[in-house]
């Protein structure tokens, strides 16, 4: 069993609270919630996972792992049984085989399958064997003593790069290939090791999986296209765009429509929960959502626009203008001066109620 020393630091309960908050927010559920997931979290209940690679590059794992700080990493070992991760572990060889043979016997119908990467069908499954085992005979195996399979990324959601045309050794995605068992897909390129946490953590709080969408993703975190929450979604809306990487738009930071970002029809919480401890995503950054939680992306030119569904914006965003100098106003700005400007006139509104009369 691999454990939370892992990440070779401390773990304070101070750290474990802020990420149980943190958690708790992704499912979407209320603050006062956060002791029932912390519970949880806590319980003697840890469910046993498998973990296996089949045609990736482990980024999954590494969005995972590679956290600056350790809360994520090792929250997630503190609330799983973590019983086989082929990166992870230090055996190898006879000694790795076996100690996934004895987790499935061990652990049958009681573990969590989570597959990274896809499954080649052609030419019998050979283009892809660990062991001598092809990854097609190994989920068949894994997934039936399963109780339930996560599929961790674009690939085992969805097929992913291997199986974008012309597609050599028919690889499909892992979801495809299971039957009878509860499913979850958590697409992404990477996905947000968050997302993984928050699916795990809603079972062991609720006592049954998040509601999901016809892809089999959680609701809670790909229910809403990340257009929908976009820092440069006030410059769509005014009809500023970058027309050119470097142009002056660009660095303005206008909106990346033009550029071929498929923001507009991509279903994930990216532009919310960002990558990199919460810093950055590729659109704050200046570089055009690919669509990855999405079957377009791989198939779909990176410069192809894709169909814009809500034209207008929800009627909660703050109003989109153009300072006197010509400067655009951020959604922040905005909000800024929409609070600055509400303050003052509610000061104003309190001071006219409170003159005297005359
Ligand atoms: Fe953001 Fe892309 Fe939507 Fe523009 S098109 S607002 S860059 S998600």
């Amino acid at each position: 069993m691999l454990d939370a020393s892992l990440f070779g630091a401390d773990f304070s309960r101070r750290d474990f609270m802020k990420a149980i908050t943190a958690v708790t927010a992704v499912m979407g559920l209320p603050a006062t919630m956060i002791p029932k997931v912390a519970a949880a979290a806590e319980s003697d209940n840890r469910p046993p996972v498998i973990w296996l690679h089949f045609q990736e590059c482990t980024g999954c794992s590494e969005s995972l792992l590679r956290s600056s700080h350790p809360g994520l990493g090792n929250l997630l070992l503190d609330v799983i049984n973590l019983e086989y991760h082929e990166t992870l572990m230090v055996g190898s060889g006879e000694q790795a085989e076996k100690a996934l043979h004895d987790a499935i016997v061990a652990h049958k119908g009681k573990y969590i399958l989570v597959c990274e990467g896809a499954v080649p069908l052609a030419e019998n499954g050979i283009y892809c064997q660990v062991g001598g085992t092809k990854a097609v005979d190994s989920l068949r195996v894994a997934a039936d003593g399963a109780f339930a399979v996560i599929s961790m990324g674009t690939c085992a959601s969805l097929g992913g790069v291997q199986a974008a045309a012309p597609n050599p050794t028919g690889a499909v995605s892992v979801s495809s290939l299971v039957e009878d068992r509860p499913l979850i897909n958590l697409p992404g390129c990477p996905p947000s090791p968050y997302n993984l946490i928050a699916t795990i953590l809603y079972f062991l709080t609720m006592g049954k999986l998040p509601e999901m969408d016809a892809e089999n993703r959680p609701l809670f975190a790909y229910g809403r296209r990340i257009h929908e929450h976009c820092e440069r979604r006030p410059h769509f809306d005014a009809g500023r765009f970058a027309k050119d990487f470097g142009d002056e738009g660009h660095a303005l930071g206008y909106c990346l429509y033009e550029l071929g970002c498929k923001g507009p029809a991509t279903y994930a919480n990216c532009s919310t929960l960002r990558f990199n401890d919460n810093v950055a995503w590729p659109v704050s950054i200046g570089h055009p959502c690919v669509g990855c939680t999405e079957r377009l992306v791989f198939n779909t030119s990176i410069f192809d626009k894709v169909d814009i569904i809500d034209p207008t914006s929800p009627a909660w965003f703050p109003p989109t203008k153009v300072t006197p100098s010509g400067k655009p106003v951020s959604a922040i700005s905005a909000l800024g001066v929409g609070a600055i400007a509400g303050a003052a006139l509610g000061f104003a509104a309190g001071k006219g109620s409170t003159l005297p009369k005359e």
